[in-house]
């Protein structure tokens, strides 16, 4: 059997599990509360999203020096990075014009009752554009890996991978030395994901043991107004830039995709995922390592559209719950700030919700607003994180195809990069 229909068994059969649980009811101390949910459960989840977390540094690194030597010589290193770059912000903007169109249609805020997980939230600074650009630039690279700093690890693998293309013999030799850990590492994510049905069914039976549905019920009309715009997105504004601009088959796209959508819904982390999207990035849609290696982990980065569509959602909400009037050029201002502040969010599990002060703050609401919502954010933070990965996918996808650099005969392969169970 394939990897993907394993975890979708792992999926529903953890789902179903943790809603049985959650019919039968345990505490703190009972031994299904403590041993089995908290215990088990838990540790089989945090060990999963673990092991994808570990590869994350050594992975980006490598498979980008790898591909910065590669284009080093060509000159289109500015061109692709710059193409990647412009879609991956557009498509945000994109998304969050959608929420908004879809929220103020919807009136989700008008009469609608507070969340009552309230107490919890805890607003956070959130740096100034001026520190997110410097601190682009690592003052010591190996500090950056040690505290997993994307954007600084980017950086320093590029301009590496630069050097080597320019530095003759020895940086052809040093190149075949990281392509050969590249090989190696691509095997070792290959061997961790056997992992996921097993550490997907953990995850998804700990959730449902302990989700609150009032919470849900309570917030309907926000919850559903989020998952409609996820949903048009991801089928309406993908499918046609594939078509149109990628030219490829939207159907095949989407089922190699499903791999790290799924896994990207259960651990709510678009960094856990990486390893994933870009396993499947490149050996099952046949994405060269030239473009992919850079794409992916800036779109993991960067890249979240489905954040942005839950910011420009909540912004309607908490605007109308409150009774407060937008104008056209507020709107306007959210399309910019949620863009950026997605741009910002951090690759984990709920800094969707934190980024949304900034958000906020620009058009004068309140930032109390998020308590609102706070309840409902666990299960929409696991589909908006799918979305934000299937959008990496998309424009590292797209990207390739204009510079040439998507291997058709993989991409139409349906077994091509597909891991078995004896593998
Ligand atoms: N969980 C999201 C991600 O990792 C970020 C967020 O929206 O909170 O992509």
């Amino acid at each position: 059997m394939n990897l993907t229909a394993r975890i979708l068994i792992g999926m529903v059969s953890g789902l179903l599990l943790g809603l049985l649980i959650q019919q039968i009811g345990f505490s703190e101390e009972d031994w299904l509360g403590w041993f089995f949910v908290n215990g088990v459960m838990d540790a089989g989840g945090q060990i999963f999203i673990r092991s994808l977390m570990l590869m994350v540094v050594p992975l980006v690194f490598v498979s980008l020096v790898c591909g910065a030597a590669s284009l080093g010589n060509t000159g289109s290193m500015g061109r692709l990075g710059g193409k990647a770059l412009g879609l991956y912000l557009l498509t945000t903007a994109l998304a969050v014009t959608i929420a908004l169109v879809v929220a103020l249609v919807v009136s989700p805020g008008e009469g609608a009752e507070a969340g009552a997980a309230a107490a919890e939230f805890e607003a956070r600074e959130v740096p100034s554009v001026k520190d997110t650009l410097v601190n682009i630039v690592p003052t010591n690279p190996v500090a950056a890996m040690a505290e997993g700093k994307m954007l600084q690890i980017i950086l320093f693998a590029l301009l590496l991978g630069v050097a080597f293309s320019h530095a003759g013999a020895a940086g052809a030799r040093i190149s075949s030395f990281f392509s050969d850990v590249n090989e190696v590492l691509m095997k070792l994510i290959t061997m961790l994901i056997q992992l996921a049905p097993y550490g997907v069914f953990c995850l998804m039976t700990e959730l449902f043991a302990t989700i609150a549905f009032e919470e849900i019920y309570k917030l309907i009309y926000y919850f559903l107004t989020v998952v409609a715009a996820l949903l048009i997105h991801v089928t309406v504004v993908y499918p046609l830039i594939l078509t149109v601009f990628a030219r490829v088959n939207v159907v095949t796209f989407f089922s190699k995709m499903r791999e790290p959508m799924l896994v990207a819904f259960s651990t709510s982390s678009s960094g856990a995922t990486l390893p994933v999207t870009l396993r499947t990035v490149k050996h099952r849609i046949g994405v060269k390592n030239e473009v992919a290696s850079f794409a992916v982990p800036l779109g993991a980065t960067i890249n979240m559209d489905g954040t942005a569509i839950m910011q420009g959602v909540a912004t309607v909400f908490i605007a109308q719950f409150y009774g407060i009037d937008l104008a056209v050029g507020d709107y306007l201002n959210v399309i910019l700030i949620a863009t950026l502040a997605s741009v910002g969010t951090a690759a984990v599990p709920g800094v969707g919700l934190i980024m949304l002060t900034m958000v906020l703050a620009q058009v004068g609401l309140p930032e109390e607003g998020i308590m609102l919502i706070i309840g409902v954010d666990r299960l929409l933070d696991m589909m908006r994180t799918a979305v934000n990965v299937a959008g990496d996918g998309m424009v590292a996808t797209t990207v390739a195809r204009s510079e040439d650099q998507l291997d058709m005969e993989v991409f139409n392969d349906p077994e091509a990069g597909r891991v078995f169970e004896s593998q």
